[in-house]
């Protein structure tokens, strides 16, 4: 296959929460594919845009914007393409976990767990999709679901987690349904435990257990999600939408 069907160049990406972890290292691997990156995060990123823009030679701007409020993930889609020219792809992928027992979870834990990590996704989606049909152009999404849609992981509770991620994984199908006619791919990732801020102050005996649980006997990298997703953004994978990548080290398939 032509290698160039990987190549981002000339494409803008929008990454919601680049600011650190799994959309800081994707981000800078989408650069490094050539593409333009715009962060979407709840705190200031234009630190992490800087060094993407230096180190890969792309434009590179951050925006804040909080991923549960629509109006203002509207303004800042907006606000991205009136500073880029133009937008592409999207990595959507900010999220949150919370490690606490369901029978303890309040009205606003669970809430707040699934106003981030479902209805964020949508609400960026909807937006990146309305100004691609209001541009008549098509695009591409992808976004961050996990393998705890598909598996229930222990010893943490985290149903709130579990169940916002197993609905991401199904809009991910209902919107490539959807959207196939208007030619916008939606894909998802399902990433097993990587090495992030959002992992690294798990208590160490869960870290440890989980360690021992992986077939794999580690936990993942960042990096190593980054070529499932330039895979699915790029051209490679023009006859690809509704799908789910599980990148584990083997945890679901035990
Ligand atoms: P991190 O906590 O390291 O990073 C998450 C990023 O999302 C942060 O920059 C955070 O911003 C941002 N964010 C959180 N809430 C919002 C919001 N309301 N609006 C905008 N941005 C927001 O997490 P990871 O990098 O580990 O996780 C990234 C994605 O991958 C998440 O969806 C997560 O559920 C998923 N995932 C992670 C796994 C792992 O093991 N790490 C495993 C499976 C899936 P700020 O810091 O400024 O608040």
């Amino acid at each position: 296959m032509d290698s160039d069907r990987f190549s981002l160049a000339g494409k803008v990406t929008v990454v919601t929460g680049g600011r650190q972890g799994i959309g800081k290292v994707v981000s800078h691997q989408l650069a490094e594919q050539g593409s333009d990156v715009v962060i979407l995060d709840l705190a200031d990123a234009s630190e992490v845009a800087a060094e993407i823009a230096a180190q890969h030679g792309v434009r590179a701007i951050a925006l804040q914007c909080d991923v549960t409020d629509p109006d203002g993930v509207a303004q800042a889609i907006e606000q991205a393409a009136a500073d880029m020219g133009t937008l592409d792809l999207l990595f959507n992928n900010a999220g949150i976990c919370l490690h606490k027992p369901a029978l303890d979870c309040t009205p606003t834990d669970f809430t707040n767990v699934v106003n981030v990590n479902l209805n964020g996704i949508f609400f960026v989606a909807q937006a990146f999709a309305r100004y691609l049909v209001a541009q008549g152009k098509t695009g591409n999404i992808v976004n961050t679901a996990s393998m705890s849609a598909t598996i229930v992981n222990t010893p943490q509770g985290q149903a709130s987690y579990n169940s916002s991620k197993a609905g991401v994984m199904h809009l991910t199908k209902s919107l490539a349904v959807e959207w196939a006619p208007l030619g916008i791919r939606v894909n998802s990732i399902s990433p097993g435990y990587i090495n992030t801020e959002m992992t690294g102050n798990v208590r160490q005996d869960w870290r440890e257990l989980w360690t021992e649980m992986i077939p794999f006997k580690r936990m993942g990298n960042p990096a190593e999600l980054a070529g499932a997703v330039i895979y699915l953004l790029s051209d490679a994978s023009t006859y690809t939408s509704g799908a789910d990548l599980i990148i584990d080290g083997c945890f679901v398939t035990v």
